[in-house]
């Protein structure tokens, strides 16, 4: 089941092609997206993911995101599905067409059935390895045009990652900086249990900045867990009480074992920050 809107709010089969040879999007992937995850006809933190849309398109220099469309385009796609209660809603947008005048971007809303490694993942945990990012910890700031923490189409690296895991025998990654840091998963937030207290590193170091990661914190300081956005090393990582990976889709995923070693199962610490998740959207 796969629902597909335009930004004028016009449903599209999404089985035809829509999209021209010549978008950026395709030929560059010279364009940002989100990923949002809708549970019972409500979508999870719109408002941040908007924004975050908002703040990826502007650090590409794209023009800015019409809110108003955007809004139209999840409600044509939500109105319109007749799946399960859960689904992933995809919103991409390019620079539109290569030599196009007025520069009009390609935009599009796309509702999709949530995939079987998700739900095994988010159910029985993943194994991580750490990849080398080769980025220093510094270099978001200092090269902003390397667009280090948006959230733009290229995601080939993340994706090449994914699959080096996997050739590895792994499921996920925790990427590192040069400085042996850690930095985020491909597609997703690094959240580290160490007692009652869940870190996660600062976006500055060149990740992106999270809403499930934030909706997690929200929820776990009403649920009497301290919260702490600091700088983190893979040792912090092998030594704490438990490890998580954190997404819009997979919610909050525990990780098995980093890099071969087996790590805490935090099972009960894992079920308390998922109720005190969803209790933010009851
Ligand atoms: N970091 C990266 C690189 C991602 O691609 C994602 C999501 O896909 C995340 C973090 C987690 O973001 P969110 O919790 O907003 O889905």
């Amino acid at each position: 089941m796969r629902v597909l809107a335009f930004l004028d709010g016009t449903l599209a089969d999404p089985d035809a092609a829509h999209i021209r040879v010549d978008d950026l999007g395709l030929m560059r992937g010279d364009g940002v997206f989100e990923t949002i995850l809708v549970t019972d006809g409500r979508p999870r933190e719109l408002g941040p993911h908007l924004d975050r849309l908002a703040r990826s398109a502007k650090m590409l220099d794209l023009p800015e995101p019409d809110r108003a469309a955007w809004e139209r385009a999840v409600r044509a796609v939500l109105d319109n599905w007749s799946g399960g209660a859960e689904l992933a809603l995809k919103l991409v947008l390019t620079r539109g067409i290569d030599g196009d005048p007025e520069q009009r971007p390609t935009g599009f809303a796309l509702g999709m059935e949530i995939g079987a490694a998700v739900l095994r993942g988010r159910a029985e945990g993943v194994a991580a390895i750490t990849l080398d990012r080769g980025i220093d910890p510094g270099l978001a700031e200092r090269a902003p045009w390397l667009l280090l923490g948006a959230k733009s189409l290229s995601y080939g690296i993340n994706m090449a990652a994914i699959r080096e895991a996997v050739r590895r025998g792994a499921d996920d990654v925790v990427f590192t900086a040069s400085d042996g840091s850690v930095l985020e998963g491909p597609t997703s937030t690094v959240i580290l249990l160490r007692g009652r207290t869940i870190l996660t590193p600062p976006e500055h170091i060149g990740i992106l900045p999270g809403t499930t990661q934030a909706g997690v914190f929200r929820g776990a300081e009403k649920a009497g867990f301290a919260t702490k956005v600091e700088p983190l090393r893979v040792d912090d990582l092998l030594t704490g009480d438990g490890l998580f990976l954190a997404s819009s889709v997979r919610k909050l995923t525990r990780v098995r074992s980093l890099d071969g070693t087996a790590l805490p199962a935090a099972t009960e610490a894992h079920a308390e920050l998922s109720a005190a998740y969803e209790a933010e959207y009851a």
